[in-house]
């Protein structure tokens, strides 16, 4: 009797033992050939960038969404796309979702689906130290102000009214123009503005404590997928 038990358990045991090993198959079977096809502008730290080398792309969304692909089954494979080229890059298929700091608002509904908010955020300003004549958003007017091309920070730096605002294709492009005294200030989502501050070494500059946005973090993918 108790070796009949013993070979039942032992059946038992084995089926589950298949069972495991059939479904990590599979599993494998699916990360091999489905594919996330991620679109990021990586110059947008913390979120995302590219280590010294300029090959890994490391920062918080990154993370995020190889952990998302890791959930689904799906390899990930992230291509550096310019900011304002990635709707138009997920409307033609090239892509399937784009992360990036995006802020999820109505004019970018019209043209693709979001997931849930991520990450809260918001816009700051930094200007050089001995800058005391801009302590706030209104202060931007009659100023030059750098911001990045088809972002929040250059629709609502317009909508101040009166400011020179120059755009250019990235957050780091923006601090240069700053450094190199081209702009009186620059304006980006806070994060980004801060950790420039940290990481970059950057004594001469200044982030200003206003927030102008209450903005939050999607992932973008198209409206039929
Ligand atoms: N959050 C801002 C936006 O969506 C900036 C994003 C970015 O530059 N990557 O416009």
């Amino acid at each position: 009797m108790a070796k009949k038990l013993l070979v039942v358990c032992m059946a038992a045991i084995m089926a589950v033992a298949a069972l495991v090993a059939g479904c990590g198959g599979d599993q494998k079977a699916a990360s091999d050939n489905k594919v996330l096809k991620v679109g990021t502008n990586a110059d947008f730290a913390p979120f995302e960038f590219q280590d010294e080398n300029g090959k890994e792309y490391q920062g918080f969304d990154m993370d995020l969404i190889r952990a998302i692909g890791e959930e689904m089954g799906y390899k990930v494979e992230i291509s550096n796309i310019q900011f304002d080229g990635l709707i138009p890059a997920i409307q033609a298929g090239n892509i399937d979702v784009a992360i990036t700091g995006m802020t999820i608002n109505e004019e970018r509904k019209q043209n693709v689906l979001f997931s849930d908010p991520y990450y809260k955020s918001g816009l700051s300003i930094i200007v050089a130290k001995d800058n005391n004549d801009i302590k706030t958003f209104q202060d931007l007017k009659g100023k030059k102000v750098a911001v990045q091309i088809g972002t929040t920070s250059a629709a609502e730096v317009n909508k101040i009214g009166g400011v020179e605002v120059k755009e250019f294709n990235s957050s780091a492009d923006t601090f240069m123009e700053l450094r190199a005294k081209g702009v009186d200030a620059v304006v980006n989502d806070r994060p980004v503005n801060d950790y420039y501050i940290l990481k970059s070494g950057e004594t001469n500059v200044k982030a200003l404590p206003e927030l102008l946005t209450s903005e939050d973090y999607g992932i973008a993918f198209a409206k039929n997928n």
